[in-house]
């Protein structure tokens, strides 16, 4: 069941094109992640979403509900994590959570969202007192207090490090376990691919492809990459490299002292072939390695451009 359709939305600020056209429909229950790099129209297309930029074009539905009659009741179906959050600093984690319950007709139990959250321990400290990870956490739990069923994160991990976005992680992974529908903006890739049921990739306003990022490293797993170091030195690798060339599958190779890179459709027959000639020549491999395809080779085989976090 679709919880929203965008549909053909558009926004330009004076000559700038922020958003070009972009339409997408969201499921019940799934965590859905536009990703893309800096200014390509993320934060303009969730702000026109959740009613806070009126779109030049387009239209925007959650379910038979939209913002010119419905958009009182829209409101308290959504819950909305902005990039920078209005928090009180001298107030803690839990009063800021009491204050804004008090904003909802219904709200979930504060003790409930600090638990949550992550927060319990730091419930009577200061906000100012906070990392920017425990900040960034109530900025969550700030989103969800009321109880939505669509909670919207733009970028709630930027400028985060690794470990304080994990915790971030096991928030949005809790949520889905409790039902909710997440829309996410992120600059990270990884974070797209462990997340998400479906990926959204914008670049320039528009969007680039959508699929589950299962499918949309499939679709570019043509070829592998396949490393081998020889324990023999460079004059095994160059040899090696002769015979890889002549295998069917191996598109191509590059040798460097004693490490052969090469790409194959079919990389365990590739390796078959490969440890067959090496045993034939008594060469020792000190290491193989096959690389996974990533949801940045994808963004860079979709548009020819680098990824940049
Ligand atoms: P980031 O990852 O940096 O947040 P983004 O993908 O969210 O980028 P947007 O913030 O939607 O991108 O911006 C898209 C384009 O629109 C950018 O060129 C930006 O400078 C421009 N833009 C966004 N908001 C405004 C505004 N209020 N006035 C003028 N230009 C704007």
């Amino acid at each position: 069941m679709n919880v929203l359709e965008v549909k053909n939305l558009q926004k330009s600020f004076g000559t700038i094109m922020a958003v070009k056209d972009i339409s997408f429909s969201v499921q019940a229950g799934e965590v859905f992640t536009i990703i893309g790099p800096n200014g390509a129209g993320k934060t303009t297309t969730l702000e026109m979403i959740e009613g806070l930029v009126t779109p030049d074009h387009g239209e925007i539905q959650f379910g038979d509900m939209n913002w010119g009659q419905h958009a009182v009741a829209i409101k308290m179906k959504i819950g909305v994590q902005p990039q920078s959050s209005a928090m009180f600093d001298l107030l803690t984690p839990e009063e800021n959570l009491d204050l804004f319950a008090t904003f909802y007709e219904k709200a979930r139990p504060t003790e409930e969202i600090l638990k949550l959250i992550n927060l319990t321990e730091h419930r009577k400290n200061q906000v100012k007192k906070l990392s920017g990870g425990q900040r960034q956490r109530l900025a969550i739990g700030l989103a969800i207090i009321s109880d939505p069923d669509i909670i919207f994160l733009d970028e709630p991990t930027t400028g985060l490090d690794p470990q304080a976005r994990r915790h971030i992680w096991d928030i949005i992974l809790e949520l889905k376990k409790l039902g909710k529908t997440t829309i996410l903006t992120t600059h990270y890739m990884e974070e797209a691919e462990k997340l998400s049921d479906r990926v959204c990739i914008v670049d320039q306003g528009n969007i680039v492809t959508i699929d589950t990022p299962s499918a949309l490293i499939e679709k570019l797993t043509k070829e592998r990459e396949i490393r081998l170091a020889f324990l023999d030195g460079e004059k095994a690798a160059k040899e090696a490299d002769t015979f890889a060339n002549q295998l069917p599958s191996v598109s191509r190779t590059e040798q460097d002292g004693a490490t052969l890179k090469l790409w194959a459709t079919k990389p365990e027959d590739t390796l078959l072939d490969l440890f067959k000639f090496t045993k034939e020549k008594e060469y020792q491999v000190e290491q193989v390695s096959i690389r996974e395809m990533s949801l940045e080779d994808v963004f860079i085989a979709f548009t020819g451009k680098e990824w940049r976090d």
